[in-house]
């Protein structure tokens, strides 16, 4: 793969994410995604309105037609994709939780799930090869619709015990992060009665309150109010609001793991039993949770696609990842920060304050480090790593993950970084950081071992 990466294609606006790759890429997605209407929306990016028109101009010159629904959450365009039966596929022009100068192009297939890699792969052909157009007198046209919106937030609320929110009178305090959920999410809060404050609530692709990504560090403004004591729940989103990320009452920041783990318990609960899924990567917490709850937990490697994908496969009740990813299968199979952000909301009507529900939640230590790593040498880390490794169960399902009866580790390569990343969990912090400083050690010597062999050859030609 040259173009897509682990969430569609990203870059700079206008540098290598331009209007003619838009274009040329918009054909190649009407080639695997049509014979259409293929559905497209957008972030509040400043490029978005101009990346929208490139590509709806390249699946128009195939003879495909155009639904556009305008500026909404990535998880409302998949509904729409998978609700409206002669759609057969869409576009979601973001770049996430990326800075304002990047964007993406994000593929939807016809079922409302990310496209596969097969999917992927075949439009860069197309991409490459170049596509002919159809005749003028087959060139597709493009509807403007609105109401998608609505459609999504009635499919929300029909997830949730309504009433028994209504009841709770929560008082909220949202984080839009000027992104993709300024209409949806204080729409969705209005419908259930709940008392709320936004900040960053107004549509701006420059990000002015805080960078989109809904880390700790970026939401201060939000603690801040949480800490004031006024409300029960704090919510916030990243910038096409397929994540959800929480602070709870006290202005305490939830750790992604350990609301994965909490929600996985309570869709357990809500089916007494079933099967959550989430990738390698995910804390023991959410197997602990699950497992105390009657349920069980299915791995796969890291990525939503992959996780969404193998829920529909095992008929999985819930899954997600640390990064506030959730997938609630009642719902649609992808992240969907909508349905979380009402999901939660429910469990707190239900079960009471977050912070009191998490002391259910077993405490881990996760160490997260990364050594920096050509691109080129990541494949032949992990065999290196593999032949020093002495004691614990080993698993390839992605990169190398070792457990042991008090904890685990995870090696994996970066899919958008040149990095090799090294997770390390224990009970006991000296345990997960010892642990996670020998790995270190061990790919730190396989990357070595690798540059210094690729040096004495160049060295060899070069005195030829
Ligand atoms: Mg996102």
């Amino acid at each position: 793969m040259k173009m897509f990466g682990t969430n569609g294609i990203r870059g700079v606006a206008n540098e290598y994410l331009d209007a003619d790759l838009a274009l040329r890429m918009g054909r190649a997605i009407a080639k695997v995604l049509g014979p259409g209407p293929i559905a497209i929306a957008r972030d509040t990016r400043i490029s978005s309105q101009m990346l929208v028109s490139a590509v709806s101009a390249g699946i128009m010159s195939m003879g495909a037609d155009v639904v556009d629904l305008g500026m909404l959450p990535t998880p409302a365009l998949q509904m729409f994709v998978k609700r409206v039966e002669d759609v057969t596929g869409g576009v979601m022009i973001t770049a996430s939780h990326n800075p304002p100068k990047f964007n993406g192009i994000k593929c939807i297939s016809a079922d409302g799930t990310e496209c596969s890699k097969e999917q992927e792969s075949a439009m860069e052909e197309w991409y490459e090869k170049g596509c002919e157009t159809c005749g003028w007198d087959s060139i597709g046209c493009m509807e403007s619709i609105t109401g998608a919106d609505m459609a999504y937030i009635d499919s929300i609320l029909s997830n949730v015990n309504v009433p028994a929110i209504k009841d709770a009178k929560l008082k909220v305090c949202l984080d839009c992060a000027n992104g993709a959920s300024v209409h949806t999410s204080p729409a969705i809060l209005e419908m259930l009665d709940v008392e709320f404050d936004v900040i960053n609530g107004e549509p701006d692709g420059m990000f002015p309150g805080h960078e989109s990504e809904p880390t700790e560090d970026n939401l201060s403004e939000l603690k801040e109010r949480m800490a004031t004591g006024r409300y029960d729940l704090g919510i916030a989103h990243d910038g096409d609001a397929d994540r959800c990320v929480f602070v709870d009452r006290n202005g305490r920041y939830v750790p992604g793991d350990r609301m994965l783990a909490l929600l996985s318990k309570r869709a357990v609960q809500f089916y007494e039993g079933g099967i959550v899924v989430t990738g390698v990567s995910s804390s023991m917490a959410v197997q602990d949770a699950v497992e105390s709850a009657g349920g069980t937990v299915d791995y796969t490697a890291v990525g939503s696609p992959i996780i969404a994908r193998r829920m529909m496969e095992i008929d999985g009740v819930f899954g997600g990842e640390e990064n506030g990813g959730l997938i609630f299968a009642d719902h649609q199979y992808c992240r969907d920060g909508g349905m979380a952000l009402a999901k939660v909301l429910e469990a707190v009507a239900k079960y009471g304050p977050l912070d009191e529900q998490l002391a259910e939640i077993p405490e881990y230590c996760t160490i997260k480090d990364a050594v920096m790593c050509d691109d080129a040498v990541k494949a032949t880390i992990v065999p290196k790593v593999m032949a020093s490794v002495k004691d614990g169960r080993v698993n390839t399902l992605d990169g190398l993950r070792v457990d042991y009866d008090d904890g685990w580790v995870l090696l994996r390569p970066s899919g958008t970084e040149p990095k090799f990343r090294i997770y390390s969990e224990s009970k006991d912090r000296a345990v997960a950081e010892r642990r996670a400083k020998e790995f270190r050690a061990l790919v730190e010597a396989a990357n070595r071992a690798r540059t210094r062999r690729y040096k004495v050859k160049t060295k060899r030609t070069f005195f030829k």
